[in-house]
């Protein structure tokens, strides 16, 4: 076991709406998975601060801190001028009478011009005081679906930066699309880091540390939205040396935030589950066969793929990734191929089962609206490329999975007991319980089940109904405690293991199962074993 500290940057604790029922939200929680996964503090905020009112919220935040010395607090700030929050100096000298080093502001959510003419006493007042300011980020550009009143965009973000260059900002909560300004913002701006729970992009440790130093990246996890076993994963597996992890894992958070006390170590003997304590330790798993059930692949040497910055995307980066986790096999499909070009992105996935035989299995993918020869497509992608996966893709053809335009291709695919990767669409429900009984061999594995505890319960609502529905996680909310709410409903044989690298890093989607809470058989069979049996019952006589 290593002897980092790990201190959680970006955390929150306390009633925030609407919540699913499943959600965890108090402090105790958060203070037993810290335990649980190893991570010694955390800087939380409250969300009655972001939601409600931000003094209110801050004075709530000062009980929930009471409640362990591993708690630092953030306090939510806003310009004082309409009245509803005491005038800089004051504020700063309550954060800093009650130990608070770390403010944060909600411009979106709180409906104020995140600008220099409004905010600048503030942040003025911030910067000479030496506060870290936190900012929630998203793609950066506007429009973010997933969080419209979250994100600050990246002109504010430059013209803040500009203005007050010793104010240190870190930005939390942008996403893996965002990384073309995020390169900007950061090269210009040394007085701004990062945290990459929300990022996730391919290797994005060590790129943004290779960009930017390891100074300027903090360890951060999303609590208790998302699973903190993900975030300490990404870092623990990722191939930074030591002295950089140590300063993303705690360091960079202790001198930025200027924090007075490091958290104790855990007295702790080690998990029993030999999978969790092999995570902990960050080596790849032995003797547990692993397989990715859902992951794609770009052309040779890419630099970025449909529409986003997306290095290291080739079969020889993607399988020397997956060796540090001990990734035994991958289901990959073309990113090209699901995107506009099935014949060459299929082209690039059978290269890739070519030249690393066993490792890389093949989804199909074909665009029903370019297929002029069915027979002769389908015996090129499953006879003389060998797939045994069906990828049809409803985002990027706009066709409802039970149109009748996909029926040849499932008809063959239910000769062959294939298996088809399904992502969601607008009315996935209705289309697979029309699908799953029409096409009894097709093993169908439902993508993405794990996004939010919403998608699992639709996910959980197709597989009690069709026994051949399966069951596969990722995406780069990493929804904590989600996946033993899908093993609990419908059994771990059920629920399969998939990363959706290289578009997200693999690792996080790795520690969010191997962190989970559920047993070690169970772990083993959404690794692996289940993958295993779908691939096993593939008729290859058809051919
Ligand atoms: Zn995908």
């Amino acid at each position: 076991m290593n002897n980092r500290i790990y201190i959680d940057s970006y955390a929150y604790v306390g009633k925030r709406g609407p919540k699913d029922v499943e959600a965890q939200y108090e402090t105790e929680a958060l203070l037993e998975e810290m335990e649980w996964t190893g991570i010694h503090g955390a800087v939380i905020a409250h969300s009655e601060a972001k939601e409600y009112d931000p003094m209110y919220g801050n004075r709530m935040l000062l009980r929930e801190l009471k409640k362990s010395p591993r708690l630092y607090g953030v306090w939510a700030v806003m310009p004082h001028m309409t009245g509803e929050i005491p005038p800089p100096r004051d504020l700063i000298k309550e954060m800093q009478d009650n130990g608070i080093t770390v403010a944060k502001m909600y411009p979106r959510a709180h409906r104020f011009p995140f600008h220099v003419d409004y905010c600048g006493e503030l942040l003025g007042a911030l910067e000479e005081s030496e506060m870290l300011l936190m900012v929630e980020g998203g793609n950066l550009y506007g429009n973010d679906v997933l969080e419209p009143t979250n994100q600050v965009l990246v002109n504010e973000m430059d013209a803040v930066l500009t203005r007050f260059p010793r104010l240190n900002v870190l930005l939390q909560g942008a996403r893996w699309d965002a990384t073309r300004f995020l390169y900007w913002l950061m090269a210009k701006h040394p007085n701004l880091v990062l945290e990459l729970s929300t990022h996730q992009g391919n290797r994005a440790m060590e790129v943004f540390v290779k960009w930017f130093g390891a100074e300027r990246v903090l360890f951060g996890t999303g609590a208790l939205e998302k699973s903190p076993g993900a975030a300490k994963a990404f870092l623990d597996y990722c191939t930074l040396d030591e002295e950089a992890k140590q300063k993303i894992a705690s360091e960079n958070i202790v001198r930025l935030a200027k924090l007075d006390r490091l958290p104790a170590a855990y007295r702790s003997r080690g998990p029993r589950d030999p999978i969790l304590a092999r995570a902990k330790e960050g080596k790849p798993l032995t003797n547990t066969l692993v397989i990715d059930s859902h992951a794609h692949i770009s052309h040779d040497d890419g630099g970025g793929s449909g529409f986003v910055h997306s290095l290291y995307s080739d079969d020889k980066s993607m399988r020397e990734r997956a060796k540090l986790m001990g990734i035994d096999a991958m289901c990959i499909s073309g990113f090209l191929a699901v995107w506009t070009d099935y014949e060459e992105g299929n082209r690039i996935v059978w290269n890739a089962m070519k030249r690393f035989p066993g490792f890389y299995h093949g989804y199909a993918a074909l665009q029903p609206q370019y297929v002029k020869d069915w027979p002769r497509e389908l015996r090129k992608v499953h006879v003389q490329y060998r797939m045994d996966g069906l990828k049809p893709y409803h985002p990027r053809t706009l066709l409802p999975y039970n149109d009748k335009l996909w029926d040849p291709w499932y008809e063959y695919g239910n000769r062959m007991n294939a298996y088809a990767l399904i992502h969601p669409s607008p009315n996935l429900v209705a289309e697979m319980n029309d699908l799953a009984p029409r096409y009894p061999n097709i093993s169908w594995i439902l993508a993405h089940t794990g996004a939010s505890f919403r998608d699992a319960r639709n996910g959980i609502e197709v597989a009690l109904k069709n026994p051949n529905v399966y069951l596969e996680i990722t995406l780069t909310s990493v929804t904590y405690r989600v996946i033993e709410f899908m093993v609990k409903h419908v059994g771990a044989g059920r629920v399969l293991f998939g990363t959706d690298q290289p578009m997200r890093d693999p690792i996080p989607q790795f520690g969010w199962v191997v962190y989970s809470h559920c047993t070690p058989e169970e772990k083993k069979k959404m690794l692996g074993l289940n993958m295993r049996k779908i691939m096993n019952r593939v008729k290859r006589k058809h051919r």
